[in-house]
Formats: C-alpha cells, sequence, structure tokens
C-alpha cells in the first residue's frame, strides 16, 4: 500500500480546511469492517516491530498527540492501537487541569518534560493543544495570551522535530450526535457512570465554540514536521485502522534498524 493511502486524513500545511467539511463518517472510507479489523490487526503487530527496532537503535523519538472532544474515543484508541506493544518502550501522559506548579511557568513546561526520549513513543492523551481549545472556549486567559501560542507552539514543534522527534497529531472527528450517543451510553451503564461528568455537558453546550477553536488550530498548526490528521471517529474500527495506519507510515518512513553488534558474533560460543 502506498502512502497516499495509508494518509489520507493527513492535512497539508497552506492548505486550510473547513472542520465541517471533514468527514465524522469512516464507513465511507472502507467499506468492509472485517476487512478493516483484519488489516489493523496486522498493522498492529507491524508497529510493535517497528517499536522494538525504534527502542533497540536508541534514537529516534516519535511523539503521538490526541485531542478530541469529550467522549471522542482518546482513551479507546490508545488501548486499543499500543495493545502489544512492549509498555517499556511506551510512555503515556494524561494532562489535566494544570496544577498550581505547572501554571507558576509557562504552558510548554509541562509538555516539555513529557517528551520521550531516546528510543521512546510518547503518547499525550491531551496537550499543549488544550491551551488553545479549553482556555480560549472558556476565556481562562484573554485572547492576547491565547493567540500568540500558535506561533509559540509551532516553533517549539519545530525545535523536537529538528532534535530527533517525529510527531504525528491527531484529532478525532465525531459528529455531535455520535457524542450524543456515547454520553447517553455512559449513563445507561452502571459500569460507565464513572466516566460521565456534569462539566463533560456543559462543556457540550459550547459545541459550536470549540468547533471554531479546533478548526482555527488545525489550521494555525499543521506544519511540515508536525501534521494534523483529521480521523473520522464516529466508527472506532475506522479510527483504529486509520491512526495505526499513520503511525505505521511514519515507523516506516523512519526506518529505525538493529544496532549492529560491537564486535563480529559469528562463531561465539556461550560456555
Ligand atoms: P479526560 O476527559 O481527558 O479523560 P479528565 O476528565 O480528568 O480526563 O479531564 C481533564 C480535563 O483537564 C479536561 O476537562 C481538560 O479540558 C482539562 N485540561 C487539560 N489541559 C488543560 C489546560 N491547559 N487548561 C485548562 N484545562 C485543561
Amino acid at each position: 500500500m502506498n502512502q497516499a493511502t495509508l494518509t489520507p486524513h493527513r492535512l497539508e500545511s497552506g492548505r486550510p480546511i473547513r472542520l465541517a467539511d471533514l468527514a465524522t463518517e469512516g464507513k465511507q472510507f472502507h467499506p468492509d469492517r472485517e476487512a478493516a479489523e483484519a488489516e489493523f490487526r496486522s498493522l498492529r503487530d507491524e508497529l510493535s516491530d517497528w517499536q522494538e527496532r525504534l527502542y533497540a537503535e536508541g534514537r529516534p523519538k516519535l511523539l503521538v498527540v490526541l485531542q478530541a472532544m469529550d467522549a471522542g474515543g482518546k482513551d479507546g484508541t490508545i488501548r486499543n492501537v499500543f495493545k502489544g506493544v512492549n509498555p517499556q518502550g511506551i510512555q503515556v501522559t494524561s494532562f489535566k487541569v494544570p496544577s498550581k506548579e505547572e501554571l507558576a511557568h509557562d504552558f510548554l513546561w509541562r509538555i516539555h518534560k513529557a517528551m520521550p526520549g531516546n528510543g521512546m513513543i510518547g503518547v499525550f492523551n491531551r496537550s499543549h493543544y488544550e491551551d488553545v481549545l479549553v482556555v480560549r472556549v472558556h476565556h481562562l486567559v484573554p485572547e492576547a495570551v491565547w493567540r500568540p501560542r500558535y506561533e509559540q507552539i509551532n516553533h517549539f514543534e519545530q525545535l523536537l522535530a529538528e532534535t530527533g522527534t517525529t510527531i504525528l497529531k491527531f484529532y478525532l472527528h465525531i459528529s455531535r450526535e455520535e457524542q450524543r450517543q456515547r454520553f447517553q451510553a455512559r449513563l445507561d451503564d452502571p459500569t460507565k457512570h464513572w466516566k460521565f461528568s456534569f462539566e463533560d455537558l456543559e462543556k457540550r453546550k459550547l459545541w459550536d465554540d470549540y468547533m471554531a477553536a479546533i478548526e482555527e488550530m488545525l489550521n494555525q498548526t499543521t506544519t511540515p514536521w508536525a501534521p494534523w490528521h483529521v480521523i473520522p471517529a464516529d466508527q472506532k474500527w475506522y479510527r483504529n485502522l486509520a491512526v495505526t495506519r499513520a503511525i505505521v507510515q511514519s515507523l516506516r518512513d523512519l526506518n529505525p534498524q538493529y544496532p549492529p553488534p560491537e564486535k563480529d558474533l559469528t562463531g561465539l560460543i556461550v560456555e
């Protein structure tokens, strides 16, 4: 499969999009759920092999950023896509409301500290992008503070890219109706009550403001060194496949290798 088919949802720098034009339905991109699931499992095995090589080579770093509306599927994506990857080579960070200490620093301070080191895959469940989303929509800081952040983020990510981090950013795109159904499912199932919060309903009322903020985020921070992917995420099976395809494509391009032994090992017998 060639690159174009593995990354059909990658945005291009300098080509602005309208979020409303982008699909939330994955079905139209893959008519056959069973075939998609089979491809997903096979790519997931490939991802696991690449992770071992990345770790063995011990130099490049991969960062996967996940953003979504509430119930958009960040947790499910992490659970499914990275299942089977050696936990030692992966580091998941969930960014919550900043602590007092974090707020006493610039907004990228906590992000920089959580970046993956050599040979590691870092996964961000929410990220520095909250600082131009929730912060903007809920007026937590004035526009004069959040607007320059697009440029600050682009420069920050450029630094990371130039120092060996491959950055892949995913916005999991669900429809308003899909969010309604997922919230309702949480209410109807006592084992999912822990996932429900009244705050989520408050945020849902601001859906249009969030869409405007997300659209601007995508347009302002899609760069050649850190592209966004807008993943149709109403169907979880397609979402899993689309995210895994893009990650595997990047790892194929990166092509990490097992390092050669220090000395020739042929014929060496352990006694
Ligand atoms: P999640 O919804 O990701 O599973 P939580 O229910 O703990 O986890 O929600 C984390 C909350 O932290 C979200 O409401 C998110 O908007 C908020 N948050 C994350 N980063 C920031 C930030 N920089 N400023 C304000 N709120 C933030």
